[in-house]
This record gives structure tokens, C-alpha cells and sequence, in this order.
């Protein structure tokens, strides 16, 4: 069933491109070429290689294609896997072999790999209409161990990231790309062509992303043969879908990153390392390359999981694809290390042996994708075992331990009622067996039953002495203990109810606690706004006294005036009124008497002063001169502060009233 089960060896071709016009520009040197007629590579002066294919700068892609791709085309037809890698440092010619350029401005002749392996293929499908082909293609890229599709750019590096949530447990898995159901080579083509698209517009710095990262595309084939003898026999339906031949092939063309070391400067003797060191999975690859090559290190660990490329393309190295690595050669004498670095890499990959196989079983890759999520499901649920099962057990042998408890308890009582009853019994029956006349077997019977419990007492009696010491009260004993069980479990009951009402309150109180903060933070609040409204009133208390204080001064400015008032009128009096009062008084008591008396309570120093005292009618103006300026002062002073007034409360007005009648009372 299984042909070409022998190993076969990894084909390894090297290319050298052509100097670019640039480097001729420059007068760039070539170090590398042909030996004619050989498949042998000379580098520098005297540095021979040899490969399985050759090609020289004056090679064509339909060469290339012919000689390299062509075979595996026909074995992915055939349902071996096929992987072609192109490998070289970054202007080597990679892509321009591989055809990941862009298609569409690329004259015919130009085409790489890829574009003509899909239209061979498709070629192939319409050439078999009897078998049922189904084509699906993807693209992906690696970049720094991150998967992208290219395809698919809205789910890019997600693809990689899948999250399983298993028993609790999330973990992530590798899942692979999506891939698209194609009809037709144009639709692949278009497919290639965005992919393309999407690999050199994904970042902003293009070329240093190109050169670093690895480009996958991946045709898969699923072909339906239905065999000679089916077609015959049309009449035995049910046995013609068994005889259903399903394979499923796939075909990698994989694009890798440039291969050269970072600096340029460096250690000789480690820059095979080096150069490979710019990408870990070059890096692995490599790794893996020198495992496979390796004729002493045969069945030792293959590291394919050291990275995602390595693990993508297993089945391509060392595995049961049939792979071609080409090798791109720059001829540049400037690049000679980097080319003399790939030589060495590709003659090592030379040693891999592969073992292709048909691959029958059409849900073969599926199953090898599954490997890794059920490998990694079962390590976790082991994981979740092993702390369940001990939680479990443990519940488990609580549960059977208090049944059988139970169980017990029962017994212990049924026996206990059962003994009280054949406690009862005994003396009667054996009254009965002196008294009564019985028959002899009868009574034989008795007899024995009476010897058969005896016995049992006697057995039950030293059981208890040995398991007790003392026997006496072993009956109490037994009833107490079972007394106590039961209250055990009663309060055992309570207890868990108890826990319950706890719990409540636990809740409860937790509930209650919540509200006191709140209520506690709102207090705060309260109090933060109440110390604000003091403030207020504070800055507004200070405001009255500075007003109280503009009062008092202007009422001793206005005691000043009056003075000086009372001078002049004083001075006056010589002429005016005073004049015809002067004249008057011998004859009468003082004129201003009476409204003295309003002023100043009559004392006897008063009424002699009366003689020196200003004119009452003219101080009552004054004053009433001065009640209506410093009323006018006061509404001034008020307007300006009329920010003030409005914040004045109730309160204020009270005591501004109060002002007021200080201010009548001091008048
Ligand atoms: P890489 O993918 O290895 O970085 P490219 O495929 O982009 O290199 O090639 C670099 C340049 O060299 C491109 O301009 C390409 O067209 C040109 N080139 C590469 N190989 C050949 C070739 N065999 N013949 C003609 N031009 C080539
Ligand atoms: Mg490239």
C-alpha cells in the first residue's frame, strides 16, 4: 500500500545570479562560478562545492523550474509532500526564484516557482477529469517567531494564538492558517499576488521586514479516485464508496530570510554562527539541518520545536516530504563570506535523508496539527487530575465513612432492640421450661435455645471484658454512646447551620459596614461644606468689624466737627441769636432748658453749663446733618459690598439690625 518507503536525501541546487547593474556600476568583481559540465561550484580561488543542480547567472526560471520543481509537482500529484526552500542572504535572489515578487509587472518568461507550479498544477486537474481534486492555499509569514497570515490580514498574528479554555486551564495552541478553497490558477495567482502585497506593505520599515522573515505558501491537493473495479460493479453502491482512494498532499515554497550575519565585522571562526544568529529561526533551522546532516548524530533528538519554522516544515526536513533547497549565490566579490557561508550551509543539507510517503490517509496532516493541542490538553488535564483526584478522594471517603457510620448506628440499635427482646424472653422461657409440661422434643428445643443464648451471653460477656475491661455497665455504655452519636450529629447539624446563620450575618454585617462608610463619607462631606460656610462667616464677621470700625472713626471725626462746630458757634453767638439771648437772659432761666433736658439728664453742673453750651436747635441739625451722611456712607459701603450682602444670611441682617441700633443707642 505504502510505496517508496526508501530515504531519500534532500536535493540541494545552488544559484548564482547575475551582477545587477548596480554592482557592474560599481566595478564589483565576481568570486563564484560554474565548473562546466560538472555540478560543481569553485568560490575564491580554489574552494570546490558540489550540489545536486547547478545553476549559472545565465540560468532562466523555466530551467530552474524544470529541472528542481517539475519532479515534485508530479509527486505532489502523486500524494508526497513536496517542499522547495530558498535560501542565501538578503539580494541573493530568493524571492526572484521562489516568484514571491510582485506577479503582475514580471514578464512571462521571468514567472518564479511558484506562479508556474500552479498553473502546471491546475494544468494536471484538468487533465484528470476523473479524479475529484480540491485545492486549498495559504500564506503565512514569520517574522520574530510571530505567525501572520497573508491572506487573512485582520486575524495577522493571531493565527498563532489560539486560546483553549480546558477545565479551567487556558493555554495557548499553534493552529494553523486559514486556508482558501481554490477552483482555478487565476484565483491562486490573485491569492499570491495580495499575499505578496501584504508581506512587503506589513511594516514601515519593508526591506529589513522582507529580508527577516520567513514566507510560506502552501498549496494542499485532496484528490478522489474512485478505482477500475467501482466503475464496473456501478449496480454494488454500498461497496463502491469504500473502494474510494482519498490523497492528501501538500506543497511548501518557503522563503527564507536572508541569511546574512548583522555586522560585517566579526570573528572569523564563529561567523557561520553568527550569520545564522540574525534570526533564531534560521538559527534552528540550521540546527536542524546539521542534526539531519549529521552521519554520526543518526537518531539523536531533532530540535523542530526550537521554532515555529522549524516545527511548521518537520515533515520537510528529515520527514516524509520530498524537499529541494535552493541555495541563492550572490557572485559579488563583496559578498563572498556570506556566499562561501551558504555554500557550507548548503553542503550540509545535502545529508538529509527524508522518508516520502503517500499519504493515504487524507486526515494525516490534521492529525499532525492535532499532536501538539492534545499533547498539550493531556499534560494539563494530567495536571488537573492530579489535584482533583485528591480533593475527590477525600470527599469520597468522607461521605462512605459517615454512611457506614450511619449504617452502624442502625445495626447497634436494631441489635440493641433485638437483645432487649430476647432479654425478656429468657427468664420467661425458662420458667416455662420448669413449669409447663411440655412435649420432649419441645422442650429439647427450649432447652437448646436456652444453652444457644447462654452461650451468645457468655461470648458477648468476655468480648466486652476484653474490649472493655469491665463489663458491668456496658449496656448504659452502649446506650450513651449511642446517645451521644446522635447528639454529635445533632450538633454537628446545628453547627452547620450555625455556620449558615454566620455566613448571613457575615453578609449582613458587611452590608451594614458598606453603609456606615458611606454614611461615614458622607458625614465628612457634610462637615468639609459646614467648615467652608464658618469660613464664610468668619470672612464676613471680619468685614462687619472693619465697618464698625469705619463707623467709630468717622463718629470721632464727626465729635471733632462738632467741636469745632460748636466753636464757631460759640464765636457766632456775639452775633447772631446768642446776641438776643445775651440780651435776654438777665431777665429769664436759659432758653434751651427744655431741649437741654431731651439731650442731657438735668443735673446741677448741667444747668450751669447750659450757659456754655452750643444752641440746642443747632446741634439737633447737626446732628441730623450727620445721621444722614453717615447713612449715605453706609449705603455706600454697603454697595460696594454687595457680594458681600448676598451671602449675608438671615442671621447677618439680625445683626446688622443689631449695628443699626448700637449705632441709635452710642448717637
Ligand atoms: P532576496 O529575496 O534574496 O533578497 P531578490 O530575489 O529580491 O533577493 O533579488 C535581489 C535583486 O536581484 C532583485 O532585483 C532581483 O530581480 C535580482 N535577481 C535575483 N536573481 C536574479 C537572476 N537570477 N537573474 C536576474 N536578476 C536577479
Ligand atoms: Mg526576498
Amino acid at each position: 500500500m505504502e510505496p517508496g518507503m526508501e530515504e531519500i536525501p534532500v536535493k540541494v541546487a545552488v544559484r548564482i545570479r547575475p551582477l545587477l547593474s548596480k554592482e557592474v556600476l560599481h566595478n564589483h568583481q565576481v568570486c563564484v562560478r560554474l565548473v562546466p559540465n560538472t555540478q560543481q561550484i569553485i568560490i575564491g580561488k580554489d574552494r570546490v562545492f558540489t550540489f545536486d543542480f547547478v545553476f549559472g547567472k545565465n540560468s532562466t526560471q523555466e530551467e530552474v523550474y524544470t529541472v528542481c520543481i517539475k519532479p515534485l509537482l508530479v509527486s505532489l500529484t502523486e500524494g508526497y509532500n513536496a517542499t522547495v526552500f530558498a535560501y542565501g542572504q538578503t539580494g541573493s535572489g530568493k524571492t526572484y526564484t521562489i516568484g514571491g515578487g510582485h506577479i503582475a509587472s514580471v514578464a512571462e518568461d521571468e514567472k518564479g516557482i511558484i506562479p508556474r507550479a500552479i498553473q502546471e498544477l491546475f494544468q494536471h486537474i484538468s487533465e484528470n477529469r476523473n479524479i475529484d481534486f480540491h485545492v486549498k492555499v495559504s500564506y503565512i509569514e514569520v517574522y520574530k517567531e510571530e505567525l501572520r497570515d497573508l491572506l487573512e490580514l485582520e486575524t495577522s498574528f493571531r493565527i498563532n494564538r489560539s486560546i483553549l479554555t480546558f477545565y479551567g486551564l487556558v493555554f495557548e495552541v499553534i493552529v494553523g492558517a486559514k486556508e482558501f478553497q481554490v477552483e482555478c490558477a487565476d484565483e491562486v495567482i490573485s491569492l499570491l499576488e495580495s499575499g505578496n502585497a501584504a508581506r512587503h506593505t506589513g511594516t514601515t520599515q519593508m526591506n529589513e521586514h522582507s529580508s527577516r522573515s520567513h514566507a510560506i505558501f502552501t498549496i494542499s491537493i485532496c484528490q478522489k479516485q474512485f478505482t477500475e473495479s467501482q466503475k464496473n460493479t456501478d449496480a454494488a453502491q454500498d461497496s463502491s464508496w469504500k473502494s474510494v482512494q482519498v490523497i492528501a498532499s501538500k506543497f511548501h515554497f518557503v522563503d527564507l530570510a536572508g541569511s546574512e550575519r548583522v555586522t560585517k565585522t566579526g570573528n572569523t571562526g564563529e561567523r557561520f554562527k553568527e550569520s545564522i544568529q540574525i534570526n533564531s529561526g534560521l538559527l534552528a533551522l540550521g540546527n536542524v539541518i546539521s542534526a539531519l546532516g549529521d552521519p554520526k548524530r543518526k537518531s539523536v533528538h531533532i530540535p523542530y520545536r526550537d521554532a515555529k519554522i522549524t516545527r511548521i516544515l518537520k515533515d520537510s526536513l528529515g520527514g516524509n516530504a520530498k524537499t529541494v533547497m535552493i541555495t541563492c549565490i550572490s557572485p559579488s566579490s563583496s559578498d563572498f563570506d556570506e556566499s562561501l557561508n551558504s555554500l557550507k550551509y548548503a553542503n550540509r543539507a545535502k545529508n538529509i535523508r527524508n522518508k516520502p510517503v503517500v499519504n493515504y490517509n487524507p486526515d494525516q496532516d490534521r492529525i499532525d496539527e492535532m499532536e501538539l493541542e492534545i499533547r498539550l490538553l493531556r499534560e494539563a488535564l494530567q495536571n488537573q487530575q492530579v489535584s482533583n483526584q485528591c480533593t475527590h478522594n477525600l470527599n469520597q471517603e468522607r461521605t462512605r465513612i459517615s454512611s457506614l457510620e450511619e449504617q452502624l448506628t442502625r445495626l447497634q440499635v436494631q441489635c440493641f432492640s433485638y437483645r432487649n427482646c430476647v432479654d425478656e424472653a429468657f427468664p420467661f422461657l425458662v420458667d416455662l421450661n420448669d413449669d409447663v409440661s411440655l412435649k420432649r422434643s419441645q422442650r429439647e428445643r427450649l432447652q437448646s435455645w436456652i444453652a444457644m443464648v447462654q452461650e451468645v451471653r457468655k461470648e458477648a460477656l468476655t468480648l466486652q471484658e476484653t474490649d472493655m475491661g469491665t463489663g458491668t455497665s456496658q449496656e448504659t455504655h452502649h446506650i450513651t454512646i449511642l446517645q451521644l452519636k446522635r447528639e454529635l450529629k445533632k450538633c454537628q447539624q446545628a453547627l452547620v447551620m450555625d455556620e449558615e446563620v454566620f455566613s448571613q450575618k457575615d453578609h449582613e454585617l458587611q452590608i451594614l459596614q458598606n453603609q456606615i462608610k458611606t454614611l461615614l463619607q458622607k458625614n465628612e462631606e457634610h462637615l468639609e461644606s459646614l467648615k467652608e460656610a464658618q469660613e464664610t462667616h468668619r470672612l464676613q464677621n471680619e468685614k462687619m468689624v472693619e465697618q464698625q470700625m469705619l463707623i467709630d472713626q468717622l463718629k470721632e471725626k464727626l465729635e471733632k466737627f462738632t467741636d469745632v462746630k460748636t466753636l464757631d458757634f460759640s464765636c457766632a453767638c456775639g452775633h447772631g441769636p446768642a446776641v438776643v439771648a445775651s440780651t435776654r437772659r438777665p431777665y429769664s432761666v436759659p432758653l434751651t432748658k427744655s431741649l437741654l433736658h431731651s439731650l442731657h439728664p438735668p443735673s446741677g453742673t448741667e444747668t450751669r453749663k447750659a450757659y456754655t453750651s452750643p444752641p440746642a436747635f443747632s446741634l439737633a441739625r447737626v446732628m441730623a446733618e450727620f445721621r444722614a451722611r453717615s447713612q449715605m456712607i453706609l449705603s455706600n459701603i454697603e454697595d460696594q459690598d454687595k457680594v458681600l450682602h448676598c451671602h449675608l444670611s438671615d442671621q447677618s441682617d439680625e445683626e446688622e439690625e443689631n449695628t443699626g441700633s448700637k449705632k441709635k443707642t452710642s448717637f
